[in-house]
Order: structure tokens, then sequence, then C-alpha cells
């Protein structure tokens, strides 16, 4: 299998997606990008200073005040009936001696300027056709499209999300639990705006959460059981508004819906290496959490900047360059994913938990961090994954 298409073919088109594919293109590699045309991402990304500095460095972004919005206070209210419940906690950017955490970004917006940079390169190629289907040999992978084309080469990106059918048909080992949460998301306009506050109500379910979205506009993330959302969801707006009022604890006055609202079921899902064989995984077809501590795609971004380490330190010239890339992607991810996958993990189940010993922890947790400067500064660094 000598006579490829491309150097590398991205699968998914994602924000990972695009992100990756214009990585490897301003990498030198001729590259092909599957993506299809998709429903609106709805969801918005708090991402962490390091994600949009590397945003900004890689022309995937302008000056981030253009499209997002700064983050700097992070605001903790235990909404518990528990017995054992924390403090109210501030966390304070300029206690970390930065302007902002980071940023929030409608996912749409996002899309539009990445698909704009990616646009620019000419060694980058996108088609709207999906993968069908996948083999690979010791020279590289032969991918059959939707539509019969088929296309080859040695470097097969998988950026298509939590179903990945690269990662299936390649055969990587994952494990996955599927909770019986959701996520409900919508925007909202607030008679008292958050200024750069998000705002995050722990309730025994999971978090309630907004997110500023400039002026007075707030992102909601709210967490709950599924039959929960849903029923939300189904109420008469009005109705609908009480609810968020109530769960809000009328701290922000008026409150009125800015858009429809839009339910993501909640799920885990790692894999035991995200790379082998000239085959690399980014993105959710590598590893998802819930929503909680913005950590998804800041974790795609670092996938997609350790590809392209991996890819600068390769030699191109030399048969089986892709192989050896995707173990040494691979060895460079297996950290980070696994010390953030059981970061998010932990913390999620210890907002769930209703066992005493847990709740002392967590509320044990909180008091040392709101005490405890030292503390902080080390979550900042573990939250915004310099550790
Ligand atoms: C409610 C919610 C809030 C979140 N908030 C944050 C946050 O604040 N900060 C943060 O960092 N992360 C956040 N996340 C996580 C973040 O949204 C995801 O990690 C990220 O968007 C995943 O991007 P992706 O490109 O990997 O996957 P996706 O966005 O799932 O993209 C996969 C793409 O692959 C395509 N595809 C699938 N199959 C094929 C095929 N056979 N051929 C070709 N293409 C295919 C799909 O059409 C899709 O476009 C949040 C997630 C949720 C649910």
């Amino acid at each position: 299998m000598t006579d490829f298409d491309a150097d590398a073919i991205v699968v998914g088109g994602g924000l990972t997606g695009i992100a990756a594919a214009i990585a490897l293109a301003q990498s030198g590699l001729q590259t092909i990008h599957l993506a299809p045309e998709a429903p609106p991402d709805h969801r918005t990304s708090a991402l962490m200073q390091p994600s949009v500095s590397y945003l900004t460095g890689a022309g995937l972004i302008g000056a981030p005040g253009q499209i997002g919005h700064p983050l700097t206070q992070i605001r903790i209210i235990d909404a518990t009936p528990r017995l054992l419940r924390a403090p109210e906690t501030l966390f304070d950017a300029a206690e970390a001696g930065l302007d902002a955490f980071g940023w929030n970004f409608a996912n749409i917006r996002l899309t539009d300027s990445f698909q704009t940079a990616a646009r620019a390169l000419p060694n980058l190629t996108t088609r709207p056709t999906a993968l069908a289907s996948l083999t690979t040999n010791s020279e590289g992978s032969l991918l059959t499209l939707t539509d019969g084309t088929q296309l080859r080469a040695p470097l097969v990106v998988g950026a298509d999300g939590k179903k990945s059918s690269v990662r299936a048909t390649a055969g990587f080992a994952v494990h996955e639990h599927n909770f019986s949460q959701a996520a409900l998301v919508c925007d909202l306009t607030l008679g008292r705006p958050l200024g750069g506050t998000s705002v995050e109500f722990h309730y025994p379910q999971g978090p309630f959460t907004l997110v500023p979205a400039g002026g007075n506009r707030a992102n909601l993330v709210w967490i709950d059981d599924l039959a929960v959302l849903k029923q939300a969801q189904s109420l008469a707006p009005e109705a609908f508004i009480a609810t968020l009022l109530e769960k809000s604890q009328r701290l922000f006055g008026a409150v009125a819906l800015a858009t429809p609202s839009f339910i993501f079921p909640l799920s885990t899902l790692t894999v035991d290496r995200a790379g082998a064989d000239g085959i690399v995984l980014v993105g959710e077809a590598a590893h998802a959490f819930p929503p909680i501590g913005a950590q998804g795609l800041n974790l795609g971004l670092r996938d997609v900047a350790d590809l392209s380490a991996a890819l600068a330190s390769i030699d191109r010239t030399q048969p089986g360059w892709a192989a050896r890339l995707s173990t040494d992607y691979a060895r460079r991810r297996a950290a980070d994913l696994k010390r953030t996958g059981s970061m998010v993990d932990t913390l999620f189940r210890s907002l769930l938990q209703e066992m005493l010993p847990a709740q002392a922890l967590r509320a044990g947790g909180l008091w040392a961090l709101k005490l405890s400067p030292a503390l902080r500064k080390q979550a900042f660094g573990l939250g915004m994954g310099q550790l």
C-alpha cells in the first residue's frame, strides 16, 4: 500500500478534529479531513489559559475577547441539604497572578473560527463525507467512505467522538460507563449580570452552573437525573423559569430564556492507549467525562498539541514513521489522560456521594481550599492542566 492519497487523514469535524487537521497541515503533512455535515454544536466551552494560548498561537482564533468572555472568578455554593455542608468558596484568578482563569466560548463561534483557519491551508482538503470502514496493515490504512470512495494514508487520526468508528474498527480497548445523569444547556439573560464570575450551585444530583457569556447573558449547564431534566424541558416557559429561579436561589433577579435548551447524556470513556499502528485517537474518541471542571475540550486540545510535538520529533523520511509516531503519541498522552480522567471522576462522584465520610471529605477539602492559599494555587494548576 504505497499509493497514498495523503500523509494523514483526520476523521471527524468536531472542534478537536478541525484543530488536529490544522495542526497536521501546519506541520507540513498533506492532510485530508473527513468532516460530514453535523448538527450545530450548542455546547459552550470554558477553556483554560493554556488552551487559549494554544489556540491563539496556532492561529485558530484571534484575540480571545473577539469571540469569548473572560472567567475571572469561580464561586461554589453548596446547595445540598446535607449534614456536612461545604463553605461557600470563591476562587479568584488574581490570586494565581492571572487576569482570568480562562475564557468561555460558544462552540459554534469556535467552529467558525477554526474552519476559517482551515480554509487558509493549501495542503489541507476538507471533504464532507463520513468514514464507513477502515482496514490497516503495516504500511498504512485504507479508508472506505460512505460514498464508496477509497482513500489511503500512513497516518489516521480518529476525532470521531464518543462512538468513534476509527477506535472500534482499529480494535482499541475502551472502558465506558453511562451515568443516569445528563446535562441540560441553554442561554439565559439575568437581571443581575455575572460579570466574570462562574457560579456553581452544588446539588445532590449534580451542579447547576451559570457561566458568563457577556453582558447580562449566562450559559446554563445543569446536571441532574435525565428524567428530571426531560421533565423540566417539557414545562411551559414560565414554569421552566420558575424552576431555574429556584435552582439559582433567586440571586440574579429576573431570569429569561435566551435560547432553546438541549440535553446531553453523560458518560465516562477511557482507552488503554491513545495510539498504535499508525492510528491515533484525539478528543472524545479517546476520552469523555461529565462536564465537571471544564476538562473535555481542554484535554482534546492537549491531545492535538502533543500530536504536533510527536510529529516534530519523528523523521518522516524513514519507512514506518506513522506507526512510530502513534506509539510516541500514546506514550506522551498516557499520564495526562489518566490524571485528568481520575480527577474528573473523583470530583463527579464526590459531588453525588450520599455517604457521610465522602461528604466530610468534600466539605473538608473545600474548607482546606478556602483557608489555604498554597492548596488553592495547587488546585488552580491541576484544574488548568499545568501539573
Ligand atoms: C454540556 C457539556 C458542556 C461542556 N463544557 C465544556 C467546557 O466548558 N470546557 C471543556 O473543555 N469541555 C467541555 N465539554 C466537553 C467538550 O464539549 C467536548 O470534549 C468536545 O466538544 C469534544 O469534541 P470532539 O471533536 O472530540 O467530539 P465531537 O464534538 O463529538 O465531534 C465528533 C465529530 O465526529 C463526527 N463523526 C462521527 N462519526 C464519523 C464518521 N464515521 N466519519 C466522519 N465523521 C464522523 C461527528 O459528526 C462529529 O462532528 C462539555 C461537554 C458537554 C456535554
